[in-house]
C-alpha cells in the first residue's frame, strides 16, 4: 500500500526552511489533515480529501506546524494534525477505504496517519519529561532542556506462512470474526533476529518448531506503527500446542480451505493485508 513510483519523500529537503515555508504557501501544495487516527474523505467517496495550502493554513497555524510527506510531479505533499473534531468533510478508517484507493493515495494518507500517531505520543521528551519542539518539517522533535532527539520510529512484525509438505499452518484469535484464519505473527524483540523472531512466535503461538525460514516480502502497517515484514518457513514437527494467545491453531490442506470457504466456515484475512497475500499465493502454486 506504501506509495512507490513518481513519489519523492525529499528527505533533503526536510532541513530547508525557506524551501519548506515556500511550499507551505504554494498553491499546488495539498494537506492531508489528520484528526485521531483517522483521514478525511471525500463525502461517499473512497479518495482522500486533499485541502489547498489557503485552506489548510489555519490549522497549520493551530497546530504550529505541518508533516513534509513528500514531492510528486504535480504537488508537495503535507499532512496537518486537528486537535479538534473540526466540522469539517468526512473522517473515515483507512483501513476502511484503503484498498479502493490508489496505491500513492493510501500510501500518502498511512504515512500521514503514522506521522500523527508519532507527533501525538512525543509531545514530551522520554528522557526528561520537557515539552518538545517540531524540526525537520515535522521528521523530529528535539528537546531544547536535555538536548535529546526524537525520531518517528516503526516497530518490526514478523508475519509466516509455516508449511509443512501440503499443509499449511494457520490460526485465530477468539476476537476476530467467525472463521477468519490467519498465518501466524508477532512483535520482533529488542536483540533479535528476524529468523529469531519468526521460530520464537511460530513456537509460542503453535508449539511447532520451524527451519529454513526465507523472506517474502514486507508492508507498512500504520495501525498504528508497524512494519510487517514476510517470511515463508518449513515445519520440522507437527503437533500443535496452544497457548492463551491463540483460539485455534491447525494444518490446512488447500482443500480443507476450498471446502471451509464453500460451506462458509473459513474465511480469508483482510484483502489489505500482506497475511492474505502469503496465503493465496500458498494457494494458487501447485504442489
Ligand atoms: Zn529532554
Amino acid at each position: 500500500m506504501m506509495a512507490a513510483g513518481g513519489f519523492d519523500r525529499a528527505g533533503e529537503r526536510r532541513r530547508d526552511e525557506a524551501w519548506v515555508s515556500a511550499r507551505l504557501r504554494d498553491a499546488h501544495s495539498r494537506f492531508a489533515p489528520v484528526w485521531e487516527h483517522r483521514n478525511l474523505f471525500v463525502a461517499g467517496e473512497s479518495r482522500a480529501a486533499w485541502l489547498p495550502a489557503e485552506e489548510a493554513a489555519p490549522l497549520v497555524k493551530a497546530a504550529g506546524y505541518a508533516v513534509l510527506l513528500g514531492v510528486s510531479d504535480e504537488a508537495t505533499w503535507f499532512s496537518v494534525p486537528v486537535a479538534e473534531d473540526p466540522g469539517i468533510g468526512e473522517w473515515g478508517d483507512l483501513r476502511q477505504h484503503g484498498l479502493l484507493m490508489t496505491p500513492l493515495e493510501a500510501g500518502l494518507l498511512a504515512f500521514a496517519r503514522g506521522m500523527n500517531h508519532w507527533h501525538a505520543r512525543h509531545g514530551f521528551c522520554g528522557v526528561c519529561g520537557a515539552a518538545t519542539e517540531v524540526r525537520e518539517a515535522g521528521h523530529l522533535r528535539a528537546c531544547p532542556a536535555c538536548d535529546a532527539l526524537h525520531f518517528p520510529r516503526t516497530d518490526p512484525a514478523v508475519i509466516m506462512r509455516v508449511q509443512h509438505g501440503e499443509r499449511c499452518l494457520l490460526g485465530r484469535q477468539a476476537a476476530w470474526q467467525p472463521g477468519v484464519y490467519s498465518v501466524l505473527a508477532g512483535f520482533v524483540e529488542p536483540g533479535e533476529s528476524l529468523e529469531d523472531a519468526v521460530a520464537r512466535e511460530v513456537m509460542e503461538e503453535s508449539g511447532v518448531a520451524v527451519a529454513n525460514v526465507r523472506y517474502h516480502s514486507s508492508q507498512p502497517w500504520p495501525f498504528p506503527a508497524s512494519l510487517m515484514i514476510g517470511f515463508t518457513a518449513e515445519a520440522i514437527s507437527e503437533e500443535i500446542r496452544l497457548e492463551d494467545e491463540m483460539e485455534e491453531v491447525r494444518w490446512f490442506t488447500r482443500d480443507e480451505v476450498h471446502q471451509g470457504v464453500a460451506d462458509g466456515t473459513f474465511r480469508f484475512p483482510s484483502t489489505f493485508s500482506i497475511s492474505h497475500r502469503l496465503l493465496t499465493d500458498w494457494l494458487d502454486a501447485r504442489g
